[in-house]
């Protein structure tokens, strides 16, 4: 494993860098410890000073954290930028509220007084995921260091240059050395760190095997984690859908990135009264997507992340097929440099297909018909997967009462606004555990701790 950043449009390799020494690794480590020890006695407000800054650093330089990302993962440059903005309004969020989120709680007991106060634990290690290279920074960055934590980063390894720009946004920002650090190492390294007696928290993004090696090793260290995992979020269409509003939905919930998000709509389960129209609309409008350097605002269909990605992806397909599975769009990889594939759609997926239970990281529709409410829900929930899901109806009650069925992290109704700086995003079963953001996020890595005073008599 090296960290290479490589062109996704055009396959060129365009820097490649060594990972950290051992001793360059403890080095860093010990500098996070050293600035937690006064990062975690500085003001709420002192923290929000540098966090605001690097908020405006982001939204001052829109243009060039996007077009780095663009260049390094391919994501079309509109959504880069995009996310770049959004990166900066977290940060902005976190500086303005994290302190009435750990305000101190009063508690109310017979006897005497109580309260929970909230201190930070310490460094923290995040792993992060490819697909969002500053959001998904960001959504720990932004609550954790106004919680008085310090983190040590190990991001992924096609996106070396999204890493470095951030680290290098904090200190731009006047964060102090050791309040974030990224960290270019391998998963042995990746280990160590889990291991090390400074390191009080483990917070990882990305996939189930992922999730297992870091969130065990955690485990045995006795350490607090939060997992955010893979996804295979049912799109639920009910009979009384308005498919002027799902369609549009339906596409960027899967082509969104080109299908490699965690809560991308995976699994389009459909009434029958609906599914036809639905089906032929959605498979016209996936047609018309045009591939093209992601660069250019004009291209709806941007490559896949890397290679290896497209390889898998095409695979997954090959399987689903040989399972039984009918292709009715797509399937190839697009005769053209980069690493593109063709927007496809998977029919009659039977339970024993491989497709039925895997996540497919791209342009990939799985469409499963259904005769009623209660098949939808339950064909919803027969996944090893809980992170989000959506349900489309005119009957709004009606929907909130078929997302509380759904066993997920996360439910949507005639609408997939998957996130924003305030709301809390994660998932259940194998999509992981813990939650990012929001009040829930940010007391995710505190001492949360009960103070009782009083001159209580002892029992007799
Ligand atoms: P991945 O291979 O698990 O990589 C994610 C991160 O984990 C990378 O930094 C990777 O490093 C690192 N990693 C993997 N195995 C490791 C190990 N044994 N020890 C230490 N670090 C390790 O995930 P991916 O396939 O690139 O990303 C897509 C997955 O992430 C999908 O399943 C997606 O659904 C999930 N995801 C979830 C969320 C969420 O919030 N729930 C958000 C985004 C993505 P290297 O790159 O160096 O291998």
């Amino acid at each position: 494993m090296t960290y290479q950043s490589i062109n996704p449009n055009d396959g060129k390799l365009l820097k490649s860098f060594e990972h950290l020494s051992n001793a360059q690794l403890d080095k860093a480590l010990a500098a996070a410890e050293s600035c937690f020890q006064t990062w975690k006695h500085k003001s709420f407000a002192e923290r929000a000073v540098i966090l605001n800054r690097a908020a405006a650093l982001l939204h001052a330089h829109v243009d060039d954290f996007a077009r780095l990302e663009t260049l390094e993962m391919g994501k079309r440059i509109d959504e880069a930028r995009g996310e770049v903005k959004f990166s900066g309004d977290i940060l902005g969020y976190y500086a303005q509220h994290a302190e009435s989120f750990l305000a101190t709680a009063h508690l109310h007991p017979k006897h005497g007084k109580a309260h929970m106060e909230s201190s930070p634990l310490g460094v923290l290690f995040c792993v992060e995921p490819w697909n969002f290279p500053y959001y998904q920074l960001a959504r720990v960055a932004g609550p954790q260091l106004m919680a008085g934590n310090v983190l040590v980063v190990k991001h992924a390894g096609c996106v070396p240059q999204c890493a470095i720009a951030f680290e290098k946004l904090l200190l731009d920002a006047g964060a102090p050395v050791g309040a974030y650090t990224n960290l270019l190492i391998s998963y042995e390294q990746s280990d160590r760190v889990i291991d090390d007696p400074r390191v009080k928290g483990v917070a990882l993004t990305g996939s189930v095997a992922a999730g297992r090696s870091v969130a065990a090793r955690a485990g045995q260290n006795l350490k607090k984690s939060t997992m955010e995992l893979g996804g295979s979020d049912a799109f639920i269409v009910l009979d009384d859908a308005d498919l002027d509003l799902a369609l549009p939905w339906a596409v960027w919930g899967r082509m969104f990135n080109v299908g490699q998000t965690c809560c991308a709509a995976k699994r389009f389960i459909v009434l029958d009264a609906v599914a036809d129209e639905f089906l032929a609309r959605f498979k016209t409008a996936l047609e018309a997507l045009l591939p093209g350097d992601p660069m250019i605002e004009a291209t709806t269909l941007g490559p896949l992340s890397t290679e290896t990605a497209l390889l898998q992806l095409l695979a997954q397909v090959d399987a689903a097929v040989k399972g039984g599975a009918q292709l009715l769009l797509g399937g190839e990889r697009i005769a053209r440099p980069g690493w593109f594939m063709q927007p496809t759609i998977l029919t009659d997926i039977a339970p024993g297909n491989p497709a039925f239970r895997d996540e497919f990281f791209g342009p990939v529709v799985s469409l499963f018909r259904v005769k009623s409410e209660d098949e939808a829900v339950a064909l919803a929930n027969d996944s090893d997967f809980g992170l989000a899901g959506s349900v489309w109806t005119r009957d709004e009650a009606r929907g909130r009462r078929v997302a509380s069925r759904v066993d997920t992290g996360m439910m949507f109704v005639n609408n997939i606004d998957w996130t924003d700086a305030e709301l809390p995003f994660g998932g259940i079963k194998h999509s992981g555990y813990g939650r990012e953001l929001g009040r829930m996020g940010i007391q995710e890595f505190v001492n949360k701790k009960l103070v009782r005073s009083g001159a209580i008599a002892a029992p007799v």
